[in-house]
């Protein structure tokens, strides 16, 4: 595995920068429901159009489900047709790892949470503007807090 370089702090919520979170998969698998420990932390991924977010157009914040670290905002989520929640940006570059993933015989580009580890989903070229990318994410590996808000750089 290839990780990007990825420099900055953890930032919250609160903007308080954050400690990484390390578990074993035991303890993780206690802490977590089986679809999230799935996904999270062994890199599955949810049916398209079965999770609770795809469709979800309210405003506000999606965290990492195992973490709390905030992910992504409504303000930068579009309407991609795959039945995964989609998003142009996350919340701030430092709080999402990208690492090369190979397998299914394909190369893709992970998206991990940057304080836990887990799994979130993949990120395509193939986004609208203005960053050309699409965060294809998983909803059972966030959760969403309606109405907050995280200052992005929506450019
Ligand atoms: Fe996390």
């Amino acid at each position: 595995m290839e990780s990007s370089g990825n420099s900055g702090p953890l930032i919250a919520l609160n903007g308080d920068t954050l400690k990484a979170v390390v578990k074993t998969q035991a303890e993780w698998e206690a802490a977590l429901s089986q679809k999230a420990f799935y996904v999270l932390r062994q890199d599955g991924t949810e049916r398209a159009f079965t999770g609770a977010y795809w469709d979800n157009k309210e405003e506000g914040l999606y965290v990492c489900a195992g973490c709390g670290l905030p992910l992504f905002s409504s303000e930068t989520k579009f309407r991609s047709g795959t039945g995964w929640p989609s998003f142009w940006k996350p919340v701030a570059e430092s709080n999402v790892k990208l690492v090369k993933d190979r397998k299914l015989g394909m190369v893709r580009t992970e998206v991990e949470c940057a304080r836990c580890g887990g799994h979130q989903g993949h990120v395509f070229e193939d986004g609208p503007k203005p960053t050309g990318l699409r965060y294809c994410i998983n909803s059972v590996s966030m959760d969403f807090k309606p109405g907050e808000k995280f200052e992005v750089n929506l450019k």
